[in-house]
């Protein structure tokens, strides 16, 4: 019965991060205005980027500057930030786009896990309130 529960909680947990990267994606979808931008979909490599399906994201919790990645399609979007190895995840706390882990050491996370929520390790270093409004 135990055995149940927990699968019970772990697809809770999945749906609730599908419904918002669902979320995500229909946005993403009627944003669409056929945009492209130079370079390839980072992730297929096939076809051109387009405006809509692209983010501004951080190489790790402490850049001091983002850059923008950008995909082809709705697809490919969540494909690239959310189920790739080297994924992206959204912190919690600050909002921004961090890739998930160290791409020269994938055993180092950039994020912990508080109550099933990622939040970035720079956010966790600092104390509440010390943010950007200083
Ligand atoms: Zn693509
Ligand atoms: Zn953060």
């Amino acid at each position: 019965m135990s055995r149940k529960k927990k699968r019970l909680s772990r697809e809770a947990e999945k749906s609730v991060s599908e419904f918002a990267n669902k979320a995500v994606l229909s946005i993403l979808e009627m944003l669409d205005d056929g945009k492209e931008v130079p370079g390839m979909c980072l992730n297929c490599r096939e076809k051109p980027g387009r405006l809509a399906y692209g983010l501004m994201v951080y190489d790790n919790p402490w850049a001091v500057e983002s850059r923008p990645m950008h995909t082809c399609s709705s697809k490919c979007f969540e494909e690239l930030f959310y189920t790739s190895e080297l994924s992206f995840f959204r912190c919690t706390d600050c909002g921004r786009y961090i890739r998930s882990y160290n791409p020269a050491n994938p055993l180092e996370e950039y994020f912990a896990e508080e109550d099933g929520l990622k939040v970035c390790l720079k956010c966790i270093e600092e104390p509440e309130g010390s943010g950007d409004a200083v």
